[in-house]
């Protein structure tokens, strides 16, 4: 039995691996079939402290990894399909294997939705992006278009009105579903334009974004709009579909903490983006990867001592 499983190999699972193994608990991780998690999609990695010219997102994470190599944590590339976290030892299944654990760390992280447009997929990376303070900084003084009509879409169009010489806020119905202080904050910019009833067809480009094609959802009318960058901003779905029942969830499926690491079972924890849908940044993730492997050692060392 291990003492310490964590479950994804993003910043968060990496980080929470080295601190743990770094305080004497024999840890194994659960690195997922996507190993590494989101970064491994990104090119540029300008905002992770360290990096003084940036860094590659692939290359970033395998420099985290081989960190908690070096300290001999050990790793299995596989996906957890199923947990009972009814009794201790907690149990966990993945793919070919049962393990136990005496405490375990989920940092599975989130995924952004897109629109699923094949143009869409193709031109990810070269002007289509899900975060605006990841990739914002590449469109200075150029025009953009930002997709989705809640709160995630106005904290887009608010931080690339403050780069972009334009940001048009696109959505599908006739108004925005964001909280009201957050919809006049983004109205209240001079450099901010809303196109509603609206759905995005087609991202046009062959080897980056020129443009987008619109339909109106009300009168069919095809449009174009020649722009740089497109932020789809429509949600982000946490991956937390093996822990249905086994965890209290909200209702979007992110799971409830108390003191930003515990869940509502006792000896399991949560760090990075399963649980934050505010911040979703690869430091956040990491910092929160350290506070979660500090919980669960002094969880262990009770356990040991009652
Ligand atoms: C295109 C893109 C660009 C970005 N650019 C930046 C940037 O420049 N700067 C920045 O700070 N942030 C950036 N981000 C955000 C950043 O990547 C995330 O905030 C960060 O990766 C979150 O870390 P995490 O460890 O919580 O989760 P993730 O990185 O999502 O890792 C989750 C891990 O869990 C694993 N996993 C999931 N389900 C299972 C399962 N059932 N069983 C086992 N393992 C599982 C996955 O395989 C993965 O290893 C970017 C995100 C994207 C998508």
């Amino acid at each position: 039995m291990d003492k310490l499983i964590i479950i994804g190999s993003g910043p968060a699972g990496l980080t929470a691996a080295i601190y743990a193994v770094r305080g004497g608990i024999n840890t194994l991780v659960i690195a997922g079939r996507e190993a590494g998690g989101q970064l491994m999609l990104t090119t540029d990695v300008d905002d992770f402290p360290g990096f003084e010219t940036g860094i590659q997102g692939p290359e970033l994470m395998a420099k985290m990894r081989k960190q908690a190599e070096r300290f001999n944590v050990r790793f299995i590339g596989e996906d957890v399909v199923s947990v009972d976290f009814s009794k201790e030892p907690f149990t966990i299944k993945t793919e070919t294997k049962s393990l136990s654990a005496r405490s375990v760390i989920l940092a599975t992280g989130a995924s952004a939705m897109w629109l699923n447009l094949e143009s869409e997929q193709r031109l990810r990376g070269r002007g289509v992006s899900a975060c605006a303070v990841c990739d914002g900084f590449f469109f200075k003084d150029k025009v953009v278009a930002v997709v989705g009509g809640g709160d995630t879409a106005m904290r887009e169009a608010n931080y690339l009105s403050k780069l972009a010489t334009k940001a048009i806020v696109i959505h599908r119905r006739d108004a925005l579903r964001a909280q009201a202080a957050l919809q006049s904050l983004v109205k209240s910019k001079s450099n901010v334009e809303f196109v509603f009833n609206s759905t995005v067809e087609e991202v046009l480009g062959q080897d980056k974004v020129t443009g987008i094609k619109l339909k109106n959802t009300q009168t069919g009318e095809i449009s174009q709009i020649e722009l740089d960058g497109l932020f789809i901003a429509i949600g982000h779905k946490p991956n937390t579909g093996f822990l249905k029942g086994q965890i209290e969830l909200d209702e979007r499926g992110y799971a409830v903490v108390k003191d930003e690491i515990q869940t509502s079972v006792e000896g399991i924890f949560v760090a990075g983006d399963v649980s934050d849908h505010r911040y979703r940044q690869a430091v956040t993730a990491a910092g929160a990867g350290c506070k979660a492997a500090f919980d669960a050692e002094e969880y262990l060392e009770n356990l040991v001592s009652v």
